[in-house]
């Protein structure tokens, strides 16, 4: 079977791009809501931290949830399994 050339030089430089947010797995301009904590009436039950897709909340003891928003996909899984309704969905600010 012939190969198939599937990236060809450009003037002698493989034509390679820069890394983005998405490449990087970040949310870039995608994400349309994201999840708010009231860590008022959360319990440290570490739900969202186990069911959050992509693992980006920590439940501390002292301190309760924190997201990394770089990353959050906005699933609403957290606020879904969240027993005590202390996480919101809310829109992007535009
Ligand atoms: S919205 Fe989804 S991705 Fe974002 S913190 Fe909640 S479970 Fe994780
Ligand atoms: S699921 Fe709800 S109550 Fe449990 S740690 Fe997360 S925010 Fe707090």
């Amino acid at each position: 079977m012939d190969r198939v050339e599937v990236v060809k030089p450009v003037h002698g430089r493989l034509p390679l791009t820069t890394p983005s947010k998405g490449v990087a797995g970040k949310t870039g301009l995608w994400r349309t809501e994201r999840p708010v904590v009231d860590n008022g009436k959360c319990t440290r039950c570490f739900q969202c931290e186990i069911y959050c897709p992509v693992n980006v909340i920590r439940v501390e003891p002292e301190t309760g949830v924190s997201i990394d928003y770089e990353y959050c996909k906005g699933c609403g899984v957290c606020a879904d399994v969240c027993p005590m309704r202390a996480i919101s969905m809310v829109p992007e600010a535009g």
